[in-house]
């Protein structure tokens, strides 16, 4: 299979069940070839539904009605393709090459999925036959050092922890050392989850980046805010705090495939102006995939 066939049939199964619950009786919708006005409003509930969210969906009706005045016959499900890419494209992305040593930062309240995340990520990175080197940097949680670990096993690369409790700048710092001797292009930083301590939370991440520069000047490379997509469009607001704060710059959005509101990548990329680099489809090793806005489109409208 081509690797676009293979991302496209991973984005199906990941949008599962947005389409077996919302999108599925859109199908009928588009198979026809004109829409009054009452079918247009139920095409539009179902987007809505879908968490496409309310400016996506004003823009997606707009461009339909448009092009049915213009034209005696449409194909919607083509013009909806074309302007959900039209959004999907405003934000460019930032491809994952590796140049030199690359450090990235985690970063994401608990429960989103961030240690499964980092752990998909190395595993992806070192199929792409790259080194990384993972710094457990969540020395609070106790539980959250030992799933990392795991991870690490499971990926096949090294994990680097200090004991619970310990400064989680030190260990930054130790692991961008070590990984800039060794020539380790990918320095992956696992970080705590606390937002009921935000600004705590906040004077850590500074802290961890004021001791990764001392190591490498332009570091961290990239801030990773991992998002649940279950939460739909609530996680939004604590994704802006976050984008404030953290200085973030990519995204991965993890449980796609646990949730019904899998458009809800259009409004956070709309809204977040921040590209959606990797999407979470699953609990295993391999269920990180890159996002790929064609594939996306293809996945969420194949009804
Ligand atoms: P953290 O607290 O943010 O580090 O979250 P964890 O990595 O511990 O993940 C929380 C739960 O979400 C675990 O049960 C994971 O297996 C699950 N999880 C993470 N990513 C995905 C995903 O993409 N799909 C599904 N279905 N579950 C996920």
């Amino acid at each position: 299979m081509s690797l676009f066939g293979t991302l496209f049939s991973k984005f199906k199964q990941g949008l599962q069940r947005t389409q077996e619950l919302v999108l599925a009786p859109m199908g009928r919708l588009l198979g026809l070839r004109r829409l009054d006005e009452d079918q247009l409003e139920e095409l539009e509930e179902l987007l809505l539904q879908a968490d496409l969210g309310v400016h996506g969906v004003a823009r997606l009706m707009e461009r339909l009605r448009f092009e049915l005045k213009k034209s005696a016959e449409i194909d919607p499900k083509a013009v909806l393709k074309d302007e959900l890419l039209k959004i999907l494209r405003t934000v460019p992305p930032r491809p994952f090459t590796a140049q030199g040593t690359q450090v990235l930062l985690l970063v994401g309240v608990n429960g989103v999925g961030k240690t499964t995340t980092l752990g998909k990520l190395a595993a992806h990175l070192k199929a792409r036959g790259e080194a990384v080197l993972v710094v457990a940097g969540d020395t609070f949680r106790a539980a959250a050092i030992d799933q990392l670990e795991l991870w690490g096993q499971r990926a096949g690369v090294p994990v680097i922890r200090n004991q619970m409790g310990g400064d989680p700048a030190a260990i930054a710092y130790d692991g961008a050392a070590s990984a800039l001797a060794k020539g380790i292009p990918w320095v992956l930083i696992d970080t705590a989850g606390r937002l009921h301590t935000k600004d705590h939370l906040m004077r850590e991440l500074d802290k961890i980046r004021r001791s990764l520069q001392k190591v490498i000047p332009e570091a961290p490379h990239r801030v990773v805010l991992v998002l649940d997509a279950t939460t739909g469009q609530n996680g939004l607001l604590q994704a802006e705090a976050f984008k404030q704060s953290a200085g973030v710059t990519d995204l991965i959005l993890t449980k796609l495939d646990g949730s019904a509101k899998g458009g809800v990548a259009v409004p956070i990329l709309e809204r977040l102006k921040l590209p959606i680099a990797f999407v979470g489809v699953g609990e295993q090793l391999d269920d990180l995939i890159p996002f790929d806005p064609e594939a996306f489109v293809d996945g969420l409208l194949d009804v």
